[in-house]
Parts: structure tokens; C-alpha cells; sequence
């Protein structure tokens, strides 16, 4: 299986360090070519506005979001997670929209910048999740198709709607490999 994370801008490096503990081969992805030829993307943590903007400019938005419909799993983690969704509160900046959901960003305010919690997580096996939260966006609404993985009270934090998953959290910081194992279907 080959996983491509999207290298334009971000904690990308983290993800590919993160995915060497997984039968898989993980390699960055920049530009059409390469996304032509992935089984599975990541998008990763970073600004989302940049992400989007640099996504834009250079094209990608179609083929991703071509690739997305063809079945092509994508993860999107934390500014990846803004960039998958259809709407964000109070602010414009291109997006995918491949989810049917709003969301908001840097929704713990500015004291709880960042943080860590156990999390319940929906199919995975064992304890909880140990999640890290760094300026995490949340959804605050999903559309009847998302299913909702996990939620800190009224905020969802892991979603799925088919073949697209949307992560509030950094994975990629944790040596748990079990969310990236859920995600590939491993
Ligand atoms: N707040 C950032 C954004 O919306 C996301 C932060 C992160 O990815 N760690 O782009």
C-alpha cells in the first residue's frame, strides 16, 4: 500500500516518521504525478489557510478531490481536518469541502492552546487514545452521512464519511499507530 502524505506545507515529516512503524510505503506528495499514484493520503497539520491557498495555486484541489471520489482514502489531522470540510464558522479560505460538515477553528481558545486526553475512540480495540491538541479545530455540525468516532462533549474530534476521516488531534505525535491502522483498514 503506498501512502503519500501532502508536503506543501506543515508536520508532514511527522506523519512519514510516524508511518515507518506500518507495513506500508509513505512517501511526501507535492504535485498531480505524485497523487496520481497513492493508494491513501494524509493531509496534514500545519495552517490550514496556506495549505489551501499553496493547493490551489498549484492545481491540486481537482485531482484530490477527483482521486476522493474515486474511493482513494484521505485522512485529513488537524488543519488537514479544516481543509476537508465543506464549511468553516466565520472565516473564508479555500477548501476541499469532500465532508459534509462545518467546523471551528482553534476551538479550545487560546489557554487550552494545546493539551493532551485519553480519548474513546469508535472501532478502535484497547485503552483510549492518547490524543494532543495543539490550536485543534473541532466540527460543530456533520450531515446525516458522518459518522462521528469520537467527541470531547458537544465537539467531534474524529469523523468518518466513507472514505474520508477527519482528525482534530495529531496521531502522528503518538507512538499509537492504532488510528493510522483504522484509517488504512489495516
Ligand atoms: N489552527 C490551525 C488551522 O486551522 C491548525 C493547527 C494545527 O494544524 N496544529 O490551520
Amino acid at each position: 500500500m503506498r501512502v503519500g502524505v501532502l508536503s506543501l506545507q506543515g508536520d508532514f515529516q511527522e506523519h512519514l516518521e510516524a508511518l515507518k512503524a506500518l507495513p506500508v510505503e509513505a512517501f511526501p506528495v507535492k504535485d498531480e504525478e505524485g497523487i496520481g499514484k497513492i493508494d491513501a493520503l494524509i493531509i496534514p497539520g500545519g495552517e490550514s489557510t496556506t495549505m489551501g491557498i499553496l493547493m490551489t495555486r498549484w492545481g491540486l484541489k481537482e485531482v484530490i478531490c477527483k482521486r476522493a471520489k474515486e474511493g482513494m482514502p484521505i485522512l485529513g489531522t488537524c488543519a488537514g481536518m479544516v481543509l476537508l470540510a465543506q464549511e468553516v464558522e466565520n472565516w473564508k479560505q479555500p477548501l476541499l469541502g469532500l465532508m459534509d460538515v462545518r467546523v471551528r477553528r482553534n476551538a479550545f481558545g487560546r489557554q487550552r492552546d494545546s493539551f493532551e486526553c485519553n480519548l474513546d475512540i469508535k472501532g478502535l480495540e484497547g485503552p483510549p487514545f492518547r490524543a494532543i491538541f495543539i490550536r485543534a479545530p473541532v466540527i460543530t455540525e456533520a450531515g446525516p452521512s458522518v459518522e462521528v468516532l469520537a467527541h470531547i462533549d458537544d465537539y467531534i474530534v474524529l469523523a468518518k464519511q466513507g472514505n474520508i476521516f477527519a482528525c482534530a488531534f495529531h496521531p502522528e505525535l503518538t507512538e499509537d499507530t492504532r488510528l493510522y491502522r483504522l484509517f488504512l483498514g489495516l
